[in-house]
């Protein structure tokens, strides 16, 4: 046994990698989720993915989005970019096709044991990572485990009241959250919505204009980060981590956002957490794949020692 299968399911691309025992990425492998054909497309480009690889894995891991449950190993529940994903038993499922022992657990919370494993984050007690994305998850670990919480739903960043979202719908169907005014959608929609250059097409587009001097650009990202930075400084507040990684796409806008991201962040820290800082994650794309590899080995270790997945 020399390598697992990390396996990183998002709503629009699916990752798989070959994972070595000391978290090592090998081959990867891209394609496209099918999210639209539903479950069992999923499942076959998943299993298809994984044997594009080669290299003989003892044992699969992987991260998903969606609330997962790594015990019963089904999807609870997702959202509308995966129709249908809610209800599949993506352990089983998997199992069924790729014949090895299978591990399963939300993405966000893989990207964070990718990080306490291989990453920003090894040898760290609790951690509260954040991953800025096309919505804003987020993940508890204390001493390198995940916090699922009673419903498997710990985690979700996204979903705390901020005033600067007073009023705005949210993804989740509630109101006024920080994913409303903080996630990547969001940050381009504010840019246009506000007068921004039309040709600006994505976030990335947003990012380099600020960098050059667009003032509308800049403050765009300005709102979001101190929108995000005040949620996780009362966050912060409330858990008193050892360490806050940020991760996820929005990440990648720069100092544009770092800077008042970090600034309200600060200001919200009550004194005894003073000096606390952000740190960005270290392992980038590669995060959810690496801690899908961990779990990964878990299951090897387990299916040869105690139980079959
Ligand atoms: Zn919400």
């Amino acid at each position: 046994m020399s390598h697992v299968a990390g396996v990183d399911i998002g709503g629009t691309k699916t990752s798989a990698a070959l994972i070595g025992r000391g978290g090592e990425v090998g081959r990867t492998v891209t394609v496209p989720t099918p999210a639209a054909d539903g479950p069992a497309a999923v499942l076959a480009a998943v299993a298809d993915a994984v044997h594009r690889l080669g290299g003989d894995p003892a044992a699969v891991g992987v991260g998903s989005a969606g609330v997962i449950d790594p015990d019963s190993g089904y999807v609870l529940s997702a959202t509308d970019a995966m129709p249908g994903w809610a209800g599949t038993d993506l352990r089983g499922g998997l199992h069924d096709l790729l014949g090895v022992p299978v591990a399963v657990e939300n993405d966000v919370h893989a990207h964070a044991l990718g990080e306490a494993w291989t990453g920003a984050a090894t040898d760290t007690g609790t951690v509260l990572l954040v991953a800025a994305g096309t919505g804003i998850g987020g993940s508890l670990l204390i001493d390198g485990v995940v916090h699922h919480g009673a419903r498997h739903v710990a985690g979700h960043v996204g979903h705390l009241a901020v005033p600067a979202a007073a009023g705005r719908p949210c993804t989740c169907g509630g109101r006024g959250h920080v994913e409303a005014v903080a996630a990547g959608p969001a940050l381009h929609a504010d840019y246009l919505a506000q007068g921004g250059h039309p040709a600006a097409g994505d976030l990335r587009a947003v990012a380099a204009r600020a960098e050059q001097g667009d003032e509308i650009a800049v403050r765009t990202l300005e709102r979001g980060a101190t929108a995000l930075g005040q949620a996780l400084g009362g966050l912060a507040n409330a858990l008193d981590p050892d360490l806050v990684l940020v991760g996820g796409g929005v990440a990648g806008c720069g100092e544009a956002w770092w800077r008042p991201l970090r600034a309200a962040f600060t200001a919200e820290l009550l004194p005894p957490l003073r000096g606390l800082d952000l740190a960005a994650g270290r392992l980038g794309t590669a995060a959810a794949l690496v801690g899908a590899g961990r779990i990964g080995w878990e299951a090897a270790a387990c299916a040869t020692t105690c139980c079959l997945h």
